[in-house]
């Protein structure tokens, strides 16, 4: 086989987190050559795990939903031909997420949404219009995304004006006086990073949708979906690199690109080119002066989600039951208020989940605790890098920070769980640097870009660029989380494929 500097590849990614991942499944399979090019020692992005104690933990999946029979993921992942490869564990069909609140108060999602609609009205008996008319306002916010539904329609995946600027939280709010309810019903706002005054409610209702329709995890790992699916793209000839980080392109004189440059001044040559990576950091990867000013400063200024400080436990043997539900635990009343955290209450708001692990079905051996963190805290040791493979240094200052983090988290878990610190083996954290310097984006934002429901067209981006022959994918673009990126990535390729006949593709997998 011809050396990878050596060839011409119809399509270059840079990235191999599951958008670079997808679009290099959909055009080798329709016969082009590619190649992925992954700055990383490990492919996936987000999807990546790592292992402590001999216990694996995901770094940036925990649960997937839209995987009962007929969804849309369940359909995407039959087309990729990864469905019956993936090892799933299907959520608690009657609870698989658990708004808490700081009184103990506990509210079970259902799977299904006659399910979720009946226990939400056990809960609160005096509002069943408003929790029938919420639901109702989902499944009709959801119909307008055509790709969700395996439609095609127009050249827009975006719907109309109006929907685009209805906010989650005034639209919430505007269905009940009930201040409980609406916290219950926007009490997974953390699965979107939720901005009180700025989160679209079509964000929420695609993500509320998608899990009301089949809540799984992934059994042994989420790294599994990126090594099927990079299986998948090498069987259809495709090619993978690791440790190839992209810095920079050639352009030839009618200004499209010829090829990528390798950190190490290896060039990549190739007829079209995919980022995967924000499109802020795409542009210095590309060179700035490529993209018109108004573009570059418009995406330079867009504003990310807030990034995370992640706990991972391990536990001592056989003490800590496997939870086959999450739990998203407030500790304020107000679930909006928890990202606009200061110092001294932190944290407020996180996420608690215990990954199934195949050899032991009845006890769990790690737990994920996400609580959200602010860049700025870490601001001090920026300057600082390390990934596996460029183990740089950071100074004691910042493992005493993480440190103090944890114990701050594991005080707060103990009220949740009274007892669990005499279970638990061991403690490791991620912060925002973790992330940014895993991901290569430049603060570590959990979800990518911020979408703001006052200006809902600013943070659409283009699968398009200026430069002819350079495309975006991923999380930044339309939608983050595994069907966001997933669909995403097939608006990216409807540039190269004819999209009703890929859709029908899908349809008919
Ligand atoms: C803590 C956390 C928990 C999450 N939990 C869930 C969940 O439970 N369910 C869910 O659906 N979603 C979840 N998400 C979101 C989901 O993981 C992401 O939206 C999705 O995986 C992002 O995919 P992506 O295609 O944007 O690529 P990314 O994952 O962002 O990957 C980008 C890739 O590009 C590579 N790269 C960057 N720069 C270069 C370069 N110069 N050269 C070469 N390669 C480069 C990076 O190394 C990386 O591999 C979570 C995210 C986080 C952070």
């Amino acid at each position: 086989m011809p050396k990878l500097t050596e060839k011409e590849y119809d399509f270059v990614i840079v990235g191999s987190g599951l958008g670079g991942l997808v679009c290099g499944y959909i055009l080798a399979s329709e016969g082009y050559s590619v190649a992925i090019l992954e700055k990383n020692h490990q492919i996936g992005g987000h999807l990546q795990v790592y292992s402590r104690d001999k216990t694996i933990f995901d770094t940036g999946v925990h649960y997937v939903g839209s995987l009962n029979e007929g969804e849309n993921l369940h359909q995407f992942f039959k087309y990729f031909q990864i469905l019956d490869k993936l090892k799933l564990k299907k959520m608690d069909e009657d609870k698989f997420d658990v708004i808490r609140f700081d009184d103990g108060s506990e509210y079970e999602y259902a799977q299904g949404y006659e399910a979720f609609q009946k226990k939400l009205i056990e809960y609160f008996p005096e509002e069943e219009n408003a929790i029938h008319t919420y639901c109702n306002k989902i499944k009709e916010v959801c119909s307008k995304f055509p790709l969700y539904n395996l439609r095609v329609s127009g050249e827009s995946y975006q719907m109309d004006g109006d929907l685009l600027n209805l906010n989650a939280h005034a639209y919430i709010a505007s269905l009940t006086s009930n201040v409980r309810l609406q916290n219950v019903l926007a009490g997974s706002n953390l699965l979107y990073a939720g901005v009180r005054e700025m989160t679209p409610f079509y964000l929420h209702a695609l993500i509320m949708n998608s899990y009301l329709s089949g809540s799984y995890k992934f059994i042994d790992g989420g790294s599994q979906i990126a090594i099927l699916m990079s299986r998948g793209i090498r069987t259809l000839g495709g090619e993978i690199y690791k440790h190839k980080k992209v810095t920079g392109a050639d352009y030839d004189d009618t200004g499209r690109i010829t090829n990528v440059i390798l950190e190490n001044g290896e060039k990549v040559k190739g007829k079209t080119f995919i980022s995967n990576v924000h499109p802020a950091v795409t542009i210095d990867i590309f060179g700035e002066e490529h993209f018109l000013n108004v573009y570059k400063n418009r995406i330079k200024g867009l504003e990310n989600t807030i990034s995370t400080f992640l706990v991972h436990l391990s536990f001592h043997e056989n003490t800590f039951e496997y939870l086959n539900h999450n739990i998203y635990q407030h500790h304020i009343d107000d679930v909006w208020g928890g990202i606009d955290y200061d110092e001294e209450t932190w944290p407020q708001t996180y996420f608690v989940c215990t990954p199934y692990i195949s050899r032991n079905s009845k006890y769990a051996e790690s737990m994920s605790i996400m609580t959200y963190m602010k860049t700025s805290e870490t601001e001090k040791w920026a300057h600082t890098f390390r990934t596996v493979s460029e183990p740089g240094e950071r100074e004691t200052e910042y493992h005493r920070f993480k440190k103090e983090k944890e114990a701050k988290v594991l005080k707060k878990i103990e009220e949740v769980f009274p007892g669990i610190t005499s279970k638990i083996k061991s403690v490791h954290s991620a912060t925002p640097l973790t992330f940014r310097d895993y991901i290569g984006n430049r603060d570590g934002a959990l979800y990518g870009i911020l979408k703001n429901s006052n200006s809902p067209s600013r943070t659409q981006i283009n699968t398009k660029t200026r430069v002819p022959n350079l495309h975006l994918t991923g999380q930044n673009i339309s939608m983050h989380g595994i069907l966001g990126v997933t669909v995403s990535a097939f608006v990216t390729c409807f540039a190269f494929v004819d999209k009703n006949k890929l859709i029908q593709k899908v349809i008919n997998a």
